[in-house]
């Protein structure tokens, strides 16, 4: 009986047991789909922001490239219809617009091709003549079948300040097409632009499901049950906030919405709910063999059952905060052991902000996986380079994030550099074995972290975009010079217009001789921007700002172009003239209408393609094998190209092996090792290497006798470098090409 009792009780004891087991589980479940909702809510909203800073920033680029205009417009006494195409012509080329042109106050536009329509029931019309900026939804190309956004900015009197007229310029929608193909969420997000009342500005290769021209319509027609959804949102909507919903379209999908600052668009993030099940569903599947095992244990009697439990509850709820790239921690994880560290206020910590130059290449041209792969790698290079005290996370793309532990600066911008040399040396694949990181920091002095979190991440972020794309430094500190210089390259951005229009861009000559030393066989064009007040900024200070925002495509352009009017110039006096090479930035090269534009130029100025030859950098030569093609063409077209800085990068000889350049050019860093037998060693090899693949071989930056000799001795074909000429102003190249045709008896 007592016997009979006892087990009953133990049964009973052991059922209830076992169903608080059961509810328990259920409750860690929902717990961590709601963790992991939060965290996906979360990757979505910073997805979406930072594809509204990169939506606005380049509208900011567009719309101060046209104000450049309207303001020099502005100062023109009067403006006719027949003057449009001679005053915007170049500038729609150089710009590469799709249509350019002036409305005139009433109302008629006149483009630069000399049609004339009118425009003055369009809103752009009547934003314009009320001084107003404005940029239309998707339209048509004015003469053609393409989708365009047109830009308009009113031409105000420089010196009445009335409205005299304003600019438009269409570009093509596919430009904001490409920043917008996201490679967020496994590849599964992607984002569109809306107008407020919802019609589609801007749409993506994965949002063209939408048959509609207008998201609440496509929302309504398509999915079901969405009113509650499409009601938050239009509400939200109208009073210009931000926000999300869930709604079904084919499936169950999360949208998050958020104005742009600029004009009256709306930028929406979308990923599918299936992303998270895909994350939810091997948790839920491990939490219930965890509910099985731990009943059976529990019917076991085993006494380690607690704690055993205990432990792999805790494992569980830990794995909401795992990043599903890396499998380490993710945004959430590293926010939350950042904070606890952060208020331990023990230790002088530095928060730092990581990410790859040009991840968003890598995923294009190598695909997802590669990319994932590339992540992968990063976050276990960084994990190991962690101490105790020290926690690190992945956040969105290619961004990752430490906080890190030093006892003084030196330790820990050696340890910086360290991460910095591993990561860069992280290959994707045979065609770019190094990949180019760029580390911002904040440095947390102990007992003096008075920022929040977030502004750290913001001023970590700051430092880590003034090494961004740049060759001589990956990593800077964030402190009050990092405000003025980001003050100074607006500046440099805001004067560039001025500087174009003033002819403050010039190009100078950097002579090269033969080997001999004698005989003048070439120069490189190198830009001077002087400054009308006479001060002098050399290239190092703009150009890889420009090469940052784009604005290099018309600076060098315009060198481009001046260069061969020079060359056309002396040609036409009698001089005979030797080639000269233009610099080409990658950015550049990239840009389909390239070739067409230099091949225009040549043929308007007259000048034949052999005097002008091409400088392209190595990096850029083998970063991308899509433009081989192009630099044959070049060649094909008559120019000589030059791979420039040759041995500054790793894996040189790869370029050498896919094209065949016609010069190479031996860097300033490899001449300068000439004294140190390892660094001679390479130069003979080098120069070998190059005579025996067909190539001329120039030394850049020579600057000594001794130098000279062993160049010499070592048989490299030209010279370049202070040590026989520095760059100098086209009128004193100029005096150098007279003297050499009389040395030559011409
Ligand atoms: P780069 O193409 O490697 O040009 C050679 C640089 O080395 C020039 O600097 C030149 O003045 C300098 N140099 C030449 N010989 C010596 C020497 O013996 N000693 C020393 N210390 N320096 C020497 P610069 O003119 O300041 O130009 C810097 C860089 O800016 C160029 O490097 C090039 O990458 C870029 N750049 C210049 N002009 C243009 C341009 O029109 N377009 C583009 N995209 N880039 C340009
Ligand atoms: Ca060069
Ligand atoms: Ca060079």
């Amino acid at each position: 009986m007592i016997r009979r009792k006892s087990i009953e009780q133990t049964l009973l004891l052991g059922g209830l047991f076992c169903l608080a087991v059961v509810v328990g589980m259920m409750i860690y479940s929902s717990k961590i789909s709601k963790e992991l909702e939060k965290q996906l809510m979360q990757s979505l909203k910073d997805v979406g922001d930072q594809n509204e800073m990169t939506l606005e920033s380049e509208l900011e680029n567009k719309f101060s490239l046209i104000e450049g205009v309207a303001e020099w417009l502005g100062k023109l006494e009067t403006i006719k219809p027949s003057q449009v195409g001679d005053l915007l012509g170049e500038f729609r080329n150089i710009y590469e617009f799709n249509d350019m042109g002036v409305i005139f106050l009433d109302g008629i536009a006149y483009t630069t091709e000399g049609e004339k329509l009118n425009l003055s029931k369009q809103d752009a019309f009547k934003e314009g003549i009320q001084g107003k900026r404005h940029i239309s939804g998707r339209i048509k190309k004015i003469f053609g079948e393409e989708d365009v956004n047109m830009y308009t900015v009113p031409i105000i009197g420089a010196t009445d300040q009335k409205i005299k007229g304003i600019v438009f310029a269409t570009y093509d929608i596919t430009q904001f097409r490409t920043l917008l193909e996201i490679t967020s969420f496994e590849g599964n997000g992607y984002s569109y632009i809306m107008k407020r009342d919802g019609e589609v500005v801007v749409d993506t290769e994965k949002a063209k499901i939408y048959g509609s021209e207008n998201v609440f319509d496509a929302m309504t027609e398509n999915g079901e049950n969405n009113e509650e959804a499409i009601a938050k949102m239009k509400k939200d909507v109208s009073e210009g906030k931000s926000g999300y919903i869930r709604y079904n379209y084919e499936e169950q999908k999360y949208l998050y919405y958020v104005p742009s600052k600029t004009v009256d668009w709306y930028l929406l993030t979308i990923v599918p709910s299936r992303v998270l099940k895909e994350r939810v569903t091997p948790i839920v599947w491990k939490t219930n063999v965890i509910c099985v095992s731990t009943i059976l244990i529990a019917l076991a009697g085993s006494a380690g059952f607690i704690l055993t439990n205990k432990r792999q509850n805790k494992e569980v709820f830990e794995l909401a905060y795992i990043d599903p790239i890396t499998g380490g921690n993710n945004y959430a994880k590293f926010s939350k052991v950042a904070q606890e560290l952060l208020e331990e206020k023990k230790k002088n910590l530095a928060l730092v902000s990581l990410d790859l130059d040009k991840f968003k290449l890598i995923n294009e041209l190598f695909g997802f996986e590669k990319g994932n792969e590339l992540i992968k790698k990063m976050w276990d290079v960084i994990k190991k380079e962690l101490r105790s005290g020290e926690v690190s996370g992945h956040s969105v793309a290619d961004q990752f994030l430490m906080l890190l532990s030093y006892e003084n600066q030196d330790e820990l911008e050696r340890r910086i550099q360290r991460i910095q040399k591993k990561i860069e040396n992280l290959s994707v694949d045979k065609y770019m074995k190094e990949t180019n990181p760029s580390l911002g920091l904040y440095l947390i002095p102990k007992g003096n972290n008075v920022a929040s979190l977030d502004n750290m991440y913001n001023y970590a972020g700051m430092a880590r975009r003034v090494v961004k794309g740049r060759k001589d430094e990956h990593y800077a500190i964030y402190n009050e010079e990092i405000r003025d210089k980001m003050l100074e390259n607006k500046m440099l951005e805001d004067r560039f217009f001025y500087g174009i229009e003033h002819r403050e861009f010039q190009p100078w000559y950097q002579p090269k001789y033969d080997i001999d030393g004698k005989t003048l066989i070439g120069a490189e064009a190198l830009v001077r921007w002087i400054k009308e007040d006479g001060e002098m900024i050399l290239p190092g200070k703009f150009i890889p700002l420009f090469e940052q925002n784009g604005l290099i495509t018309p600076l060098d352009d315009l060198i481009f172009e001046m260069v061969c009017k020079q060359q056309k110039e002396w040609l036409d006096e009698g001089i005979s003239i030797v080639p000269v090479s233009v610099n080409i930035s990658r950015a550049h090269l990239f840009q389909g209408t390239f070739l067409q534009q230099y091949g225009k130029t040549l043929s308007e100025v007259g000048i034949s393609s052999e005097y002008i030859q091409l400088e392209v950098t190595e990096s850029a030569a083998k970063e991308n094998k899509e433009i081989f093609p192009l630099i044959q063409e070049l060649k094909n077209n008559g120019h000589k190209i030059l791979l420039d800085d040759f041995g500054t990068g790793y894996s040189s000889l790869m370029s050498l092996e896919e094209i065949k350049f016609d010069t190479l050019k031996l860097d300033k860093s490899f001449v300068d090792a000439i004294g140190s037998e390892r660094g001679e060693k390479l130069i003979v090899y080098t120069i070998q290497l190059a005579k025996s693949l067909g190539m001329e071989i120039t030394a850049e930056g020579v600057e000594t006798e001794e130098q000279y000799q062993f160049l010499k001795e070592n048989e490299c074909s030209n010279i370049q470098g202070y040590y026989f000429a520095k760059p100098m102003p086209a009128k004193e190249f100029e005096k150098l090409l007279r003297e050499q045709m009389k040395k030559e008896g011409q």
